[in-house]
């Protein structure tokens, strides 16, 4: 088959592997549509450590079954399908106890950490387990359907927030993730929802999907703007969608005392810590990982149209041209949304 691997740091090539083989409990999925990860475009110049190469990465997918392995119950070949996109295993103690996200020895479609190699949808073809596996509504697309997995994050942060009816809510970060926060909490029920992005085309978006006030993040009268939205009190919950010092230091500075901050972000291993600013003023300090059974959720809100996502997508283009599409990736500054290849 063609894949798409990363050979070595900064070095996509399109070329022949070789088909993947199911075990009896996966199926082969051919894969239809697969979006560039903001940690792919990260990963791709070394800087995460999370794919060494030689690796074929992508995990934000969708496409059709065309063979099941001998243990394979209630899927087919021609099933429309996306899947999670961690595979983790069911035997696990945090798993039984419906922390699967959690799970020991999980591992990510097209992530290579060092402890695992396990390639990606950035081919023709994927082995997947069923477990994983979820169904495409008919009326969804394969590429709103390579969108799930996004949406889906920023839902699990949601839940994990676990916001209340008129809560004020700010999203720090208005990458897909924080877009995709924002189209979420107007439709969960959040006040007043705030954005602050250190781009002036990533505000634009925001504003666009439903944000009722977004600032730059360099705005010296940040502070001041946020406080006139909020009571003078700050956010009640306040979403870290980036990953680093200065916007979690954002987030905690601008969300009220008692408030809650739930941390999505996670590009820096270790940040600045405002422990003073935490500890008197009780913040309850959430982290949110990936995803913990949300696709369904999300599958259902994309077929009722309650949320969109085809405004989000930039490109649609062959996975030949995936080498070009990261380098623009890596160089945007969120002029770029989602990219999306096709095998
Ligand atoms: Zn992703």
């Amino acid at each position: 088959m063609k894949a798409l691997v990363l050979e070595k740091y900064n070095d996509l090539v399109y070329k022949d592997v070789p088909d993947p083989v199911i075990s009896d409990n996966e199926v082969l999925v051919k894969v239809k549509a697969c979006s560039i990860c903001g940690s792919d475009v990260h990963g791709f110049d070394g800087s995460t450590g999370r794919r060494i190469p030689p690796i074929i990465m992508g995990h934000e997918a969708s496409g059709e079954i065309v063979e099941t392995g001998k243990n394979v119950i209630n899927w087919k070949p021609g099933d429309r399908v996306t899947f999670d996109s961690t595979v983790y295993p069911l035997d696990d103690w945090f798993t039984l106890r419906g922390y699967y996200n959690l799970s020991d020895n999980r591992e990510v479609l097209g992530v290579s950490p060092g402890t695992y190699r396990r390639h990606g949808a950035f081919a023709e073809f994927v082995a997947i387990p069923q477990h994983i596996l979820y169904r495409i509504p008919d009326t969804v697309t394969f590429e709103q359907a390579a969108m799930v997995e996004a949406v889906a994050v920023a839902l699990h942060a949601i839940n994990i927030g676990s916001i209340s009816t008129g809560d004020v809510c700010l999203a720090v970060g208005a990458g897909k993730i924080g877009i995709f926060l924002v189209k979420l909490l107007k439709i969960s029920g959040a006040g007043i929802v705030l954005v602050t992005d250190r781009n002036q085309s990533s505000i634009e978006n925001a504003l666009n999907c439903g944000a009722d006030h977004a600032f730059l993040s360099n705005d010296p009268g940040l502070k001041k703007s946020m406080l006139k939205f909020t009571y003078g009190r700050g956010a009640d919950i306040s979403f870290e969608a980036v990953g680093k010092s200065e916007t979690v230091n954002i987030a905690i500075d601008l969300v009220r005392k008692g408030g809650k901050l739930v941390l999505i972000g996670n590009t820096s291993p270790l940040v600045d810590f405002p422990l003073q600013k935490v500890v008197t003023g009780e913040l309850k300090v959430l982290g949110s990982c990936a995803i913990r059974g949300e696709y369904e959720t999300v599958l259902e809100l994309l077929k009722s149209r309650k949320i969109t996502v085809d405004d989000q997508i930039s490109a649609v283009a062959g996975l030949s041209e995936g080498a070009l599409w990261f380098n623009r990736l890596y160089k945007s500054t969120g002029d770029l949304k989602k990219v999306i290849l096709v095998p």
